[in-house]
């Protein structure tokens, strides 16, 4: 009961990790390693931090507590429900906040415990998902300052994933100039100012981003070795840490449009048939529930996928030079999305490898 399953090469990933930790650093920027793309699986999330990771964040309190081990701060980056606010003092250390009312019962869980907590005040800047709006900032932080639990520890900006608007030096210059102007007005010190996630790492490349720019959160460009404002590659890292092995359970020749009447898939759509005459077919052990067909890209780039439904991946293998038959298996690359599905899937077998396989985490099935 071996596949599908997704095969994690650490030691890849540990070069991913030194190579954007140590640009980061030459730029006096401390990367927190965001691990929800891998579900903060420990083993992982423990070569970001032998690699010299500042901080580890997550979106979510369930995967911060995996990871409590960890002798580095954890940061909650997803902004807190008021419902969680307990659990959010006790599992991170810092929480990015846009909301005062949420930061009032940080700050009353914070007594409680006997701690002090760090809040990142998010900026709206654009992209228009988390973020207080510049005129409401001075306010905000004037109340914030007012709370005895609660550390003011910096300004946090979070762009390119709503409104997909690219970071600049514009942009996060807007950001260093807010934080320098409350650092005036209250005579305070902002000790981290965070520029964003990983499409904010093309600045760093290009030695453009803001000199008080002091912190990134970046997930995609260590695991899949790319910035993300323009998708390109990463030099010296690799895009293969984490591939799909899937196993053929049928091949066929068969007509590439279906016969009959047309109506819905069983997800509801109209899908669109290429007329190609009698190809080549084969299906995969693995679907909709795992996985997102758009990112996964198979090795033998002489095939390609046709469709998916919950539990089969159907291909066009036709022109492929590579005898498959049943019980072939097909590698895959992904993409964010397609890895933080199969990652989460728990119908998927997760394979560690070192220079020596180290582990395989299997399903309970
Ligand atoms: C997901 C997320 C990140 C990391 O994004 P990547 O594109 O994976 O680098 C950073 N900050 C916030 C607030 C996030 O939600």
């Amino acid at each position: 009961m071996e596949y599908p399953k997704i095969k994690i090469d650490l030691e890849k990933f540990r070069k991913n990790c030194e190579v954007i930790i140590k640009e980061c650093k030459e730029k006096n920027i401390s990367v927190t390693g965001i691990m929800k793309s891998f579900c903060a699986k420990p083993e992982i999330a423990q070569i970001m931090v032998e690699s010299g990771i500042s901080y580890l964040g997550d979106a979510r309190i369930y995967n911060l507590k995996k990871v409590k081990h960890l002798n580095v701060e954890k940061v909650l980056i997803r902004i807190p429900m008021k419902s969680t606010a307990r659990d959010v003092v006790i599992y991170s250390d810092i929480s990015l906040n846009s909301e005062l009312e949420v930061i009032k019962e940080l700050d009353k869980y914070a007594r409680e415990n006997d701690k002090i907590h760090k809040i990142i005040l998010m900026v709206e800047l654009g992209d228009l998902r988390e973020g207080i709006l510049e005129k409401d900032i001075m306010e905000t932080v004037s109340e914030v300052l007012k709370l005895e639990n609660i550390k003011l520890y910096g300004l946090g900006v979070n762009l390119t994933c709503y409104g997909a608007i690219i970071p600049t030096t514009e942009n996060l210059g807007k950001l260093v100039e807010i934080s320098e102007k409350i650092e005036k007005e209250f005579n305070i010190k902002l000790e981290m100012i965070s520029g964003g996630n990983s499409s904010s790492y093309h600045l760093v490349e290009n030695k453009k981003i803001p000199k008080r720019i002091n912190n990134l959160r970046i997930g995609e460009a260590i695991v899949l070795g790319r910035e993300t404002a323009y998708g390109k590659k990463i030099e010296g890292t690799y895009d293969d840490v984490f591939i799909l092995k899937g196993e053929i359970i049928e091949v066929k020749e068969k007509k590439s449009v279906p016969s009959g009447k047309t109506g819905m898939d069983s997800f509801g759509n109209t899908p669109f048939y290429e007329e190609l005459g009698v190809i080549k077919r084969a299906i995969v052990a693995v679907g909709k529930q795992d996985t997102e067909i758009t990112g996964m890209f198979p090795f033998d780039e002489e095939i390609y996928s046709l469709g998916m439904s919950s539990d089969h991946l159907i291909m066009n293998i036709d022109k492929s030079k590579v005898k498959y038959k049943v019980g072939s298996i097909i590698k895959f690359r992904l993409n964010y999305e397609a890895l933080l599905k199969l990652m989460t899937s728990e119908y998927i077998n997760k394979e560690y490898v070192d220079e020596k396989l180290i582990k395989i985490e299997f399903c309970n099935y």
